[in-house]
């Protein structure tokens, strides 16, 4: 290929079979560092945010050729996602937690690489020299950067990459590539005087700059191992795993399909699971249940803690027995440290009761701050049960 109408002809070709193969959008870029990124990571790295824990080294992260240094150009694609959002069953019982579209049915990652890994074996049947590297999710190039200047989408306030026609459920993909195929158009930033994702946040967590604190993001705490901090633990409410409030609320998203559409067989059942049965749930039961979905690799302990936590905020009162036998006996200090919580936010008499025995008896330094706040605070209503932090 020797001439620009033979590239340009090539990303026709590449668009066509994207399209065939279920790749909802595709855009072009150069592999150009993107070094106006840079203070952006800095500055949040600087004002304490902690980055996600895929993000890698911001230089890397801005730099395409580090990753492949005869890199020429970018191919970005978008696939739209969907599941259930925001429809609930119908009955109020048993109690039930709600987990977030991106993270109902089948891992995210594997969908969008098994196209890539296509789009790449078309390409290489074409040009059998290219060098292609393929990347998805993994945070080690800026992504959502690469898709604005592709022309995908834009940055929306969220932080998210807002597409035209699935708004922001779709899950994004490269090829970086030696390739010298044409760039594209960068998409100009439509969320107008918009802020509403910005009020809609229940812990504040995104500010004016584009900025999400990781350490007040649903999204991020629900996922990661560490109890989450108790300011945050009422607002998680339903909160299973993941958080969209900030997807469902914009209105880019209300307008667009692809929100309110079901794809595969994602039963309702397993976008709001029964708590009780998250409480209980063995480990082998996780795998089978949850073992496909994104957030699979990160073990079932998140998914149990947030149940332990989502229990006290909507006042089960039937997983009473289940909170007392983590208390006493779950290895795991942070599903004691929640249950301590929970219990106390229930507050009845057997949840006192519980409280005091695993106090006389427990061990760890946060499960114990946690169960004596929980006396603590009940010490403020009908009954008084001794000093605070005492063991
Ligand atoms: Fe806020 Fe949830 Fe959006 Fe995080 S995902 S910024 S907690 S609304
Ligand atoms: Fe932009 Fe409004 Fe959507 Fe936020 S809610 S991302 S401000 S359009």
């Amino acid at each position: 290929m020797n001439n620009i109408m033979d590239w340009i002809k090539l990303k026709a070709e590449i668009r066509a079979f994207g399209a065939e193969i279920g790749i909802d959008k595709i855009g072009f870029t150069d592999a150009l560092p993107l070094t106006e990124h840079l203070p952006l990571l800095l500055s949040r790295q600087n004002a304490g945010y902690r980055f996600a824990i895929n993000e890698g080294d911001p230089q890397k992260r801005i730099s395409p050729m580090l990753h492949l240094p005869q890199a020429k150009s970018i191919i970005s694609v978008a696939v739209a996602y969907s599941g259930h959002n925001g429809e609930k069953p119908e009955t109020a019982e048993p109690v039930r937690g709600r987990i977030s579209v991106i993270s109902q049915g089948t891992d995210y990652h594997k969908v969008v690489r098994a196209k890539l890994t296509k789009l790449r074996e078309f390409i290489l049947a074409n040009i059998p020299e290219a060098q292609i590297e393929i990347f998805v999710d993994t945070g080690e190039i800026l992504e959502k950067a690469i898709a604005v200047k592709a022309g995908l989408g834009w940055f929306g306030r969220n932080t998210l990459l807002i597409t035209h026609e699935f708004g922001s459920w779709v899950s994004l993909g490269e090829l970086v590539t030696d390739l010298p195929l044409p760039a594209d158009e960068p998409c100009p930033d439509s969320c107008g005087p918009c802020r509403r994702c910005l009020t809609a946040c229940p812990t504040r967590a995104i500010d004016e700059e584009k900025n999400i604190n990781l350490d007040r993001c649903l999204a991020c705490l629900t996922l990661t191992k560490a109890l989450p901090p108790a300011e945050v633990r009422e607002q998680m409410g339903d909160t299973l795993y993941g958080c969209d409030i900030c997807q469902a609320i914009c209105p880019i998203n209300q307008k667009n399909g692809a929100a309110k559409e079901i794809q595969g067989s994602i039963a309702l059942d397993e976008a709001y699971p029964i708590l009780l049965d998250i409480l209980q749930m063995s480990n082998a039961e996780y795998k089978k249940r949850f073992g496909h979905t994104s957030g699979a690799w990160r073990g079932r302990t998140p998914m149990q803690r947030n149940a332990v936590i989502v229990v006290g905020n909507l006042q089960d009162f039937s997983a009473i027995p289940a909170l007392k036998a983590i208390l006493a006996a779950d290895s795991r200090p942070v599903l004691r440290a929640a249950a301590a919580w929970a219990l106390g936010k229930l507050g009845t008499e057997q949840c006192q009761d519980a409280l005091l025995k695993a106090l006389a008896v427990e061990q760890d330094n946060e499960v114990l701050t946690e169960i004596n706040l929980a006396l603590y605070n009940k010490k403020k209503g009908p009954q008084d049960y001794g000093t605070p932090f005492s063991s």
